[in-house]
């Protein structure tokens, strides 16, 4: 079975602290992300899952 894998941009890692180094990980229907700089695994969704990011996009009312 294949693994998809995909390291999330500027995703921090929780447990070291370290950036760029989570990646996320799907198989069939199960998902989960993993850290290649401390090797920690979690299937609970991270919070900067890459599809679910939001676009920063300020939306201020002219104040005109
Ligand atoms: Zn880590």
């Amino acid at each position: 079975m294949t693994i998809l894998r995909r390291f999330i941009a500027g995703a921090v890692c929780p447990v070291c602290g370290r950036m760029d180094t989570v990646r996320r990980c799907q198989e069939d229907t199960q998902i989960w992300w993993e850290c290649v700089s401390c090797a920690t695994r979690r299937e609970e969704p991270l919070l900067e899952d890459d599809e679910a990011k939001p676009v920063v996009i300020a939306l201020r009312p002219s104040a005109s």
